[in-house]
């Protein structure tokens, strides 16, 4: 893969360049090698290479350099990759239909949590726009929670699957989507944190909302990275080898977004477009292990994850993600 192009950025929350170096070039190339050691070691010898690159694909696309806004935290790329060269990412071929449907299986126990979430700060049923549906497993959780969602997402042979499994789907993206309707809630679990304008979409997605309408957005923490990365970086070889775990489990290792989030930072973007936060949640990523996990590794994983969702439930500061519920004031 060619390297792309770069220029320079600045914070998309409060617009400043006054930043800190959080991951320069080489560490970030350490934390590639550490990935693909992490899974190699935990998957299956007769696994087929291209399970263990899909696994770790993202990392293709690790950030040039991470650097974190003095103001309000939020941790960004600086420099930043050219936006024609993130929508190539975003393009890229669709997984065979018996991967979807085994990816949406694998998904939806987890995402019954954000469900319910969502049911309980809007306080009834109601109807929804899920922006990133990628394969359906959020608005399957959402109909067992009495939530009519709707999804949206540029993936046109995702979006088939997902209607096969009698969904509504519509093709394209939060900004262009065009339609006179609004719904009661407006949620994107999954891209967030990749988009290069946060802002505008936090703006559309008042527009598509009733008045006290819901957005619900999940995002990465920077905060976590940003603490355990420097464990990963310069801590005792526990702690090195905990961070690393703690990091590679949440699809954290590498950095694979565009913007790691603070709740200050959100509180900010969200606030400006007449948003108030309802409710935080802390949590974990969804399962990643499949048929190629060695068994040990997968009790790992389980034992990982559930340990640090019941301290991340508790305290989002200890959160590798971060749910967040608005209401649009009105
Ligand atoms: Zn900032």
């Amino acid at each position: 893969m060619p390297n792309p192009a770069y220029e320079p950025s600045r914070c998309v929350v409060c617009g400043h360049a006054n930043a800190e170096v959080i991951a320069e070039h080489d560490d970030l190339r350490r934390e590639v090698e550490a990935l693909w050691e992490y899974h190699q070691r935990r998957l299956h010898p007769e696994t087929p290479p291209r399970h263990l690159t899909d696994r770790v694909a993202f990392s293709e696309y690790a950030p040039f350099r991470l650097v974190r806004c003095c103001d309000c935290g939020l941790v960004y790329r600086n420099p930043v990759e050219r936006l024609h060269e993130l929508t190539e990412i975003y393009a890229r071929e669709t997984p065979a239909p018996d991967v979807l449907r085994s990816l949406h299986e694998t998904q939806v126990p987890a995402l019954r949590a954000q469900a319910r979430a969502l049911r309980r700060v809007l306080g009834r049923g109601g109807s929804g726009l899920e922006v990133g549906s990628y394969v359906g497993a959020f608005l399957a959780a959402a109909r067992t929670e009495g939530l009519q969602f709707e999804g949206l997402d540029i993936n046109p042979s995702a979006n088939a699957f997902t209607r096969t499994m009698g969904f509504t789907v519509h093709d394209g993206d939060l900004t262009s989507f065009d339609t006179n309707r609004t719904f009661d809630a407006v949620a994107i679990w999954n891209t967030f944190d990749q988009l290069a304008d946060p802002r505008a979409a936090v703006n559309a997605a008042g527009k598509l909302l009733r008045p006290r309408g819901v957005f619900a957005l999940r995002v990465p923490s920077g905060e976590f990275y940003v603490a355990l990365r420097r464990r990963f970086a310069s801590g005792n070889r526990v702690e090195r080898a905990a961070a690393r775990s703690l990091l590679a489990q949440n699809n954290l290792l590498t950095f694979p977004y565009r913007h790691g989030f603070t709740r200050e930072a959100l509180r900010r973007l969200l606030e400006e477009q007449g948003f108030r936060i309802k409710h935080v949640r802390g949590d974990v990523l969804v399962p990643i292990a499949d048929e190629w996990t060695r068994r040990w590794a997968r009790l790992e994983e389980t034992l990982i994850k559930r340990t640090l969702a019941l301290v991340a439930n508790r305290d989002a500061h200890w959160a590798p993600w971060l749910d967040i519920f608005a209401a649009r004031v009105d």
